[in-house]
């Protein structure tokens, strides 16, 4: 499992990618940081600090996609 480093704190995060890359929130368990964050392979490519609201607002967003992606087709 690859590993990235907090960009708050630096603690090593165990990260399972599904994919090669990834954007999105990460949280750290160690000083409960919340970063919008983007990783390729194993590497920190970019990150910026992320508020609560802005991940909630970004799952409602995912919850309406999976949402939409449930629906079956009617044609
Ligand atoms: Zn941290």
């Amino acid at each position: 499992m690859p590993t990235i480093k907090c960009p708050g704190c630096g603690q090593e995060i165990k990260f399972f990618l599904i994919e090669n890359a990834y954007e999105g929130p990460l949280k750290c368990a160690s000083c409960k940081g919340l970063f919008k964050v983007s990783i390729e392979g194993e590497e920190l490519k970019a990150w910026q600090p992320m508020t609560e609201e802005e991940l909630k607002a970004g799952q409602e967003i995912e919850a309406l996609k999976a949402k939409f992606r449930r629906t079956p087709r009617s044609d």
